[in-house]
């Protein structure tokens, strides 16, 4: 790349790359290299030859010309320096405790952290004698007032996973930074586009330790794949999580890694587009009889709006960014049965986990068992979870309104 690199936008940047071509094959595309064994020329070149770095290629599960491309991409999207690839969003999260943390140590988890991440920590990481403690994301105080001398890693996460919080980011990240705490995001919300994971203060002067992502849902957009990376700043952070990565054999293989690359240059156009839709049926779910709250940060009134709007709002970027996540909340009134039989009546909403992809689809959460304590933010009735696909938002609306028509028995 020439040197006006950083004057250029994000979305020129995830296009025009390092990437340099075998000789007289000119093609923009990079290349699916898929291997196991590197050839080496010689014992000596072997016996020098660094997997650590990208000076040189070793062996495949240290990275190919493909997964080198795709971690600089990555770097480009969140700010970052350096990036491991990993066989999945969880994995990447497990690379980050698993690498930072050992025996005697505590770590912080937010209580709306994605579930898995909490009960790794509870279980698996409780099995190395790693203390979990959950803290209230929505209170600064709160995470402060855990901080122990013992505490090595704060996990954060912008929003919350099903319920949407949106914490006030860049005040946690000071507190973990002011105790000399480092700090993971799990970004896979944001996704680099919504907010600069590293660059908080918009002047370089605050931002995470660690970002890791669940290429899964946007990076990736298809729904057909699982990966995640880690991305840091720090060489020394760095080297600790690829360690690990290298221990446990975390690779992954080229024709996922091609899938995301493929991908990557759309994303900003598909993100805002998963976006608007959702902010536009959030806005009507809203008005509907059987809602009696919509959980989307970029809506007044949802729980964290203004930290939203402070770090992604429109100040930013005209509307600002975000996500195409919303849950509602169901008038108590209504049984279970009847929120089931509203997920089941639907026609384009798919009842499946996961998001980021083509295909609208839909979750009723019970937040009992989800939550340590309780969250006066949230109006008491069921939670559902929508992730907006790239359907005409007409025929989504469409098929809320007969689904509910059909299972709250509405006129
Ligand atoms: C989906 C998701 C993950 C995990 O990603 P997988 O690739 O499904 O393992 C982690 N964090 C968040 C916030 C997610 O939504």
């Amino acid at each position: 790349m020439k040197s006006t690199e950083q004057a250029l936008d994000l979305s020129t940047r995830i296009v025009h790359h390092d990437y340099e071509p075998p000789q007289g094959f000119k093609a923009p595309q990079p290349g699916v290299f898929k291997a196991s064994t590197v050839i080496f020329p010689s014992v000596a070149a072997m016996r020098t030859r660094e997997w650590k770095d990208k000076s040189g290629y070793t062996y495949g599960l240290h990275g190919t010309p493909t997964t080198f491309i795709l971690e600089e991409r990555l770097c480009a999207l969140e700010g970052g320096l350096q990036c491991v690839l990993v066989p999945s969003g969880l994995a990447a999260i497990g690379n980050v405790s698993l690498a930072l943390l050992k025996s005697g140590d505590e770590v912080l988890v937010p209580d709306n952290a994605y579930g898995p991440n909490k009960s790794m920590s509870e279980s698996t990481l409780a099995q190395f004698g790693i203390r979990t403690v959950l803290y209230d994301a929505l209170d600064p105080a709160d995470l402060a007032a855990r901080i122990t001398p013992a505490t090595r890693l704060v996990w954060l996460e912008a929003p919350g996973s099903v319920t949407l919080e949106f914490p006030d980011l860049p005040a946690l990240v000071r507190i973990c930074r002011e105790r000399g705490v480092t700090t993971a995001l799990d970004n896979t919300w944001g996704a680099g586009l919504a907010f600069a994971p590293f660059d908080l203060s918009g002047d370089g002067s605050l931002g995470v330790d660690v970002s890791i992502h669940a290429l899964t849902k946007y990076p990736s957009g298809g729904g057909d794949v699982l990966m995640g990376s880690v991305i840091t700043r720090d060489p020394v952070l760095h080297m600790k999580i690829k360690l690990l990565h290298m221990h446990l054999g975390l690779g992954v293989g080229a024709n996922d890694a091609e899938a995301v690359l493929r991908a990557l240059p759309s994303i900003g156009l598909r993100y805002r587009a998963h976006d608007q839709a959702a902010r536009s049926l959030a806005l009507w779910m809203g008005q509907q009889a059987p809602v009696v709250q919509v959980l989307h940060p970029a809506l007044p009134g949802s729980p964290g709006h203004a930290h939203w709007s402070a770090l992604c709002g429109p100040a930013n970027a005209g509307q600002g960014a975000a996500a195409g996540l919303f849950s509602i909340v169901i008038d108590p009134r209504h049984t279970q049965a009847q929120v089931d039989a509203f997920c089941d009546g639907l026609r384009l909403f798919k009842i499946g986990y996961s998001w980021g992809g083509p295909m609208s689809l839909v979750v009723p959460y019970d937040l009992r068992g989800m939550r340590s304590r309780p969250a006066p933010h949230l109006r008491p009735g069921t939670v559902v979870r929508f992730s907006i696909g790239l359907e005409a938002v007409q025929d989504l609306q469409s098929d809320l309104f007969q689904a509910m028509r059909q299972a709250f028995l509405l006129e």
